[in-house]
């Protein structure tokens, strides 16, 4: 295949710019700069939540079922010996499962998901990409929010005192993070959201609504108790107030958008499957999850940050797949 095939997408409405060859596009000052940055980013969550007790698992890549809560995007079925399977969309039940011997594990989980093309015009959508997951027995949302919040901080704190030149490079001001490291991050309710930007109270916030929201502000910020409609199984629905989840997504400013989602976490039998029930799943898919689910698993709470959106944020670039090393555009056939 040429280089010029290489590059080309089938679809027609792709209007970005898209990577270029593998060798080009690591080979690019740009590239180099970033990956270097996200390098340091790693190590430094790593760092960060070993010295605070977790322990890293390696995510499984299949399985005989994966987290159906992805809005829009299909999953990848594999003939694994005979028997459909999937590639990871997300590392969820996995993370539940692994509970039953760690307190606090964390996983850089890589996920597929084929987004709808038109994803490929967001700026901030992979087919391909990779979640810093955590999850922790016992944990109160509130509580895995202050992980969250701990984790982006630590990496942010890395970058900007170890690598200020390279993000100078990127053109990306450190200063642009001073608020980050200076202020506890603002909590507003999807409510709240829904009444500053428009949108249904009873879905997701659209991409153009949340981008608007995060254009206001200059430090990342948490929108919390999502409606039921909107979101998978697991995340935990509010006893106190039925219909609204007991969960979270954390926000960059400056129009980055979406960095993670996180939640407590449904974990009794009876409400699972009813949940499952009422989200268009059929139970009798996650035979192994469900009999686990039985024997009885803990209460946990945990979030995932999307990596590349966390690098994309904090070196600036304009668009996602110039935070992956081997990116794959929605809809378009690169290597
Ligand atoms: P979700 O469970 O769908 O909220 O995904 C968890 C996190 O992964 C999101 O908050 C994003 O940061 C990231 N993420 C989700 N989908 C994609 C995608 N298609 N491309 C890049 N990052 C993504
Ligand atoms: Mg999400």
């Amino acid at each position: 295949m040429s280089e010029h095939e290489q590059q080309e997408s089938p679809i027609a409405t792709v209007e970005r710019p898209l990577p270029g060859t593998p060798r080009d596009h690591l080979s690019s000052h740009t590239t180099r700069t970033v990956l270097r940055i996200q390098h340091r980013m790693l190590m430094a969550i790593r760092r960060h939540l070993d010295e605070n007790g977790f322990t890293e698992l390696h995510a499984p890549v299949i399985g005989p079922v994966t987290d159906p809560g992805c809005r829009g995007a299909k999953q990848v079925d594999i003939d694994y010996y005979g028997r459909p399977y999937k590639l990871m969309t997300s590392a969820i039940l996995y993370k539940q499962a692994a509970l039953n011997a760690f307190d606090k594990i964390f996983c850089i989980a890589p996920n597929v998901r084929l987004e709808p093309p038109e994803t490929a015009n967001t700026s901030r959508h992979l087919a391909e990409f990779h979640q810093i997951d955590v999850e922790v027995a016992g944990y109160t949302r509130e509580q895995i929010m202050g992980v969250a919040r701990d984790v982006v901080v630590a990496a942010v704190r890395e970058i900007v005192t170890t690598m200020p030149d390279e993000l100078k490079k990127l053109d990306r001001d450190p200063a642009a993070f001073a608020d980050l490291l200076e202020n506890p991050f603002d909590v507003i309710t999807h409510t709240a959201a829904i009444d500053r930007t428009g949108g249904d109270p009873h879905a997701e916030i659209d991409w153009a609504a949340e981008a608007e929201i995060s254009r206001e502000a200059s430090r990342p910020f948490f929108v919390v108790d999502y409606p039921k409609g909107s979101r998978g199984f697991y995340d935990r629905e509010n006893r106190e107030q039925p219909g609204l989840l007991r969960n979270f997504d954390l926000l960059a400013p400056e129009g980055y958008g979406e960095l993670a989602s996180g939640s407590e976490r449904e974990f009794e039998y009876a409400r699972i499957v009813t949940r499952m029930r009422e989200t268009g799943e059929n139970p009798a898919k996650y035979g192994w999850y469900l009999d686990m689910v039985r024997e009885g698993i803990p209460g946990s709470a945990g979030f995932g940050i999307g990596f590349e959106r966390l690098t994309r944020y904090i070196t600036g670039v304009e668009y996602v797949w110039q935070a992956s090393a081997y990116p794959k555009v929605p809809g378009v056939h690169s290597a």
